[in-house]
């Protein structure tokens, strides 16, 4: 493709195809006559039958060159604008005809980037993946698997090109929640966990799938380093032309984060406000001597005995810190130790938030199913189905444990404290040799549960114990609340 590249390039070079010009037309831009993208090659040129006519013997001595066809029946030309006899041009090439509302790449030409058009394939192909499956009988856990692995695969590309609308948003999200806790059919299953709480990290109490307005924002985030750091790339080019950037936009002012934490401005209100060029480069303040250089702080008064203290302190944090001239400044990311920038970390930053300890780590281990997790994690949360939480609800249905038929049913009740329940745990502490006094939230138990008194060889069977009886609890209470069916004691 590179052969091709530099024959197009010297093709437009030497005026025989024109490709367009970015920006105004009286100043001066890029001209981009070609575009390449793996094995697709978008070439731009006039609407002209001689520029087509030495296109195609473009074409033809780099097949000859190299020995490689152009395939025709795999070429097509778009008309942009009005009025193009384009029979006559394209039969020049002796290629196809298409119109620009056509896809290039899997993405609509000519949409106008805020239309839901855009997104409409992206949407159809989510549901369709999703359907294949709603027929299958899943686990919410192997739901989640897939929910993740889709909304990836299917949405990264679009999400790191475009923004997306809330009307989009809020129609997708609906999806994925239907499906997670509703298998995807249209039956109405109560959602028992907040659509917010689940998109935390696993850490934080969610189930780690992303939100997608925020990560939306993170690949998003990726061009606006990109742009920062890549001098060379024509996208930038063309971006600049078009927004007409001014020279030194990247370059720090002395309100920009350019030393340690905080800018200098906020670090000292005082002196900024004596500074005598407020908007000035920082490169401004410093003053290259023989040897090397100083910072040279100008005031527009002088100072009083009282303020040379401060002075002093901005020397102080000034004075470690040179000033290479000729050398551009370099943006740093702080999220990651070595400062460069990754989708990842932006994500974490932007849904950074403050949340209680979760139990993470004893729900979503390795040593058990992740069905078992999946319901340890709604346990956790209280969001269990239980009898007292349906008739909140608005069932009309008279609240007794299924177990024990003696007392109300709450998560706690039927979980931890039900007679019935109580003789399995107590088999399982005697079995480990453990004291345990249980806490009424099964939250607070999850939390303690860790397994460094059971020795080490133990460990993973008294990790697994946990969530697993408390599943086996509820199988049988489930059991027994539709089926009618009752184990043996
Ligand atoms: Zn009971």
């Amino acid at each position: 493709m590179e052969a091709l590249s530099q024959l197009l390039s010297s093709a437009r070079n030497g005026g025989f195809i024109y490709g367009f010009k970015v920006g105004e037309r009286e100043r001066e831009g890029p001209i981009v006559s070609h575009l390449l993208f793996a094995d697709n090659t978008l070439v731009f040129c006039d609407a002209d039958a001689k520029q087509l006519q030495y296109l195609s013997w473009t074409f033809m001595w780099f097949e000859t060159i190299l020995g490689l066809k152009v395939n025709l029946s795999k070429t097509e030309a778009i008309p942009v604008g009005e009025g193009i006899l384009m029979k006559t041009l394209a039969s020049v090439l002796g290629c196809k005809i298409r119109s620009l509302r056509t896809s290039y790449l899997g993405l609509p030409l000519g949409a106008p980037y805020k239309s839901t058009r855009v997104w409409d394939v992206v949407e159809e192909r989510f549901r369709k993946r999703l359907s294949i499956w709603k027929r299958q009988y899943l686990s919410k856990g192997g739901r989640l698997i897939l929910l993740k692995s889709i909304l990836s695969s299917l949405l990264t590309y679009f999400l790191s090109l475009f923004v997306i609308p809330k009307r989009v948003c809020a129609r997708v999200e609906k999806i994925q929640r239907d499906f997670l806790w509703g298998g995807g059919a249209l039956e109405n299953k109560p959602h028992l966990v907040s659509w917010k709480v689940i998109c935390a990290t696993k850490k934080d109490g969610g189930l780690g799938i992303r939100s997608l307005a925020i990560f939306n924002k993170a690949p998003l985030g990726k061009w606006l380093w990109r742009f920062a750091n890549e001098n060379e790339s024509l996208w930038k080019q063309i971006i600049s032309r078009e927004y007409d950037l001014q020279e030194g936009g990247w370059c720090s002012k002395g309100k920009d984060l350019w030393c340690e934490n905080q800018s200098l401005e906020e670090a000292f209100p005082y002196l900024f406000n004596l500074s005598v060029n407020k908007k000035g480069w920082v490169a401004e303040a410093w003053e290259e001597d023989g040897v090397g250089g100083s910072w040279g702080l100008r005031f527009n008064r002088h100072l009083n005995d009282w303020e040379v203290g401060e002075v002093e302190s901005l020397l102080s944090k000034l004075h470690p810190l040179t000033i290479r001239i000729g050398v551009d400044d370099l943006l740093r990311w702080k999220e990651n130790k070595n400062g460069t920038f990754s989708v990842k970390s932006f994500y974490s930053s932007l849904s950074r938030g403050i949340r209680p300890p979760f139990p993470a780590r004893t729900i979503w281990t390795p040593w058990v199913p992740i069905r078992a997790s999946f319901f340890g994690w709604e346990a956790a949360w209280s969001r269990l189905l239980t009898t007292n939480r349906l008739k909140r609800f608005g069932w009309s249905i008279p609240n007794m444990c299924f177990l024990c038929k003696n007392e109300e049913e709450t998560t706690y009740h039927f979980l931890l404290f039900c007679e019935k329940a109580r003789l399995l745990w107590l088999l399982i502490f005697s079995l480990f040799g453990v004291q345990w006094g249980m806490h009424s939230s099964v939250k607070r138990n999850l939390l303690g549960w860790h397994g460094s008194f059971v020795g080490k060889k133990r460990e993973k069977a008294w990790r697994a114990a946990l969530l697993c009886l408390m599943w086996t609890i509820w199988k049988e209470r489930n059991r027994r609340t539709f089926n009618d069916v009752e184990r043996n004691d």
